[in-house]
């Protein structure tokens, strides 16, 4: 699936380390969540860069696949894009406005996620004071305790519905704590919420379910789903196999090779000490590429089917590999390592690494080349 590489050749061949983000596959895991979800809007949520693997690429990739609704977290990241999107995208602000973004945000027609009656007043304010409607989601806590209005404060707006003066409701709006486990009853306590508090705004469609969300079942759908790790290939429920295409490859390149005799310390504070005469490659790249510091002595790189350890502490620049198993001379200076991909998949890493499919792809390091197909 990733054969066929156009890019700049002399790039490819130098570059440290090879990121390879298969814009088809992106566009087929949309289509398979469109699929999923039937008549609901799949919106594709875009923050952190697209989940680290480039807005600028990401975004029209989506676009072309349909998606019409993106989110992101902040407002900077809303003006960033804004211009890659078709007039007929509509561009939401997960965490909502800081006070005094109000106005720039109206002006650029980006839609805020109003999270507090801080918001809401903000905002009310703002489309009082230009004499129009300005249009919004409005979110609740059905039991996150993160964003969105808390019962007490969903009961205050429902006693004074004034407070939406000016304020176009295009969605009620939560977001689920434990979608991707499917056995969780935190789910449907959610879900029971969720329907209560949309019921007091009839007409308005809610918008609940991420990744892990549109696979609990249509009960979860609404009418506009938001997912994003499944967008990028990540499993979107815990312990099934994954049903999304990889999105994401790395692959990264031998620096040195050397032959070590037993009792040899290898990287920082001399932490591994090698138990017999051993093969070692070091691959260049480390924590400050997004592979963490928690990968020492764990997780492996591969060479064809063929596991090579992690040896010693992940340096700022590389780590260290045992490639003892593979015949002298396989790993030369410029010979490609796989990283994620067909052998050891994100998940595979994340877990390794102590962490989640998320923080490897937002991590993703700004040093590799990047091949878009
Ligand atoms: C990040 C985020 C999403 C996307 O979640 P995934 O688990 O990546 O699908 C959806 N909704 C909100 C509110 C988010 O913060």
């Amino acid at each position: 699936m990733f054969g066929d590489i156009s890019n700049d050749q002399t790039a490819i061949d130098t570059a440290p380390g090879i990121l390879t983000i298969d814009l088809g596959a992106l566009a087929a895991n949309y289509r398979q969540l469109k699929q999923r979800v039937g008549a609901a809007r799949v919106a594709g949520v875009v923050k952190a860069d697209a989940y680290g693997l480039g807005a600028a690429r990401v975004v029209p990739a989506l676009y072309a696949a349909g998606c019409r609704d993106f989110f992101v977290a902040q407002f900077s990241e809303a003006q960033a894009i804004i211009r890659t999107l078709g007039r007929d995208a509509r561009l939401y602000v997960l965490n909502g406005l800081q006070p005094g973004a109000e106005r720039a945000c109206a002006e650029a027609g980006i839609i805020p996620v109003l999270n507090s009656l801080d918001q809401l007043a903000n905002w009310s304010r703002c489309a009082r004071a230009r004499g129009t409607e300005l249009p919004a989601l409005l979110q609740f806590d059905t039991g996150m305790s993160r964003l969105g209005l808390p019962p007490d404060d969903v009961d205050i707006l429902l006693q004074q519905p004034s407070r939406l003066e000016g304020v176009r409701l295009l969605h009620v709006m939560s977001h689920l704590a434990s979608a991707d486990e499917p056995n969780s009853p935190q789910n449907a306590e959610q879900l029971a919420v969720m329907r209560r508090f949309a019921a007091a705004f009839p007409g308005i469609e809610p918008c609940f379910a991420n990744s892990g969300g549109i696979f609990l079942g249509s009960d979860y759908h609404g009418a506009l789903v938001r997912p994003g790790i499944a967008l990028y290939g990540g499993a979107p429920t815990a312990g099934v196999p994954n049903p999304m295409r990889p999105v994401v490859r790395l692959d990264l390149r031998v620096v040195q090779t050397r032959l070590v005799p037993a009792g040899a310390r290898v990287g920082y504070g001399g932490v591994h000490v090698t138990s017999g005469e051993r093969r070692l490659a070091t691959i260049s790249a480390g924590y400050a590429d997004g592979l963490p510091r928690a990968l020492s002595d764990r997780g492996a790189a591969y060479h064809g089917d063929v596991r090579l350890p992690i040896v010693g502490r992940v340096s700022m620049d590389s780590l260290t590999v045992d490639a003892t198993a593979l015949p002298p001379g396989t790993l030369t200076l410029g010979t490609l390592v796989e990283i994620i991909g067909p052998h050891q998949t994100l998940e595979d890493v994340a877990r390794d690494a102590g962490t989640i499919p998320y923080e490897i792809l937002t991590a993703l390091g700004r040093r590799y080349h990047r091949i878009f197909r």
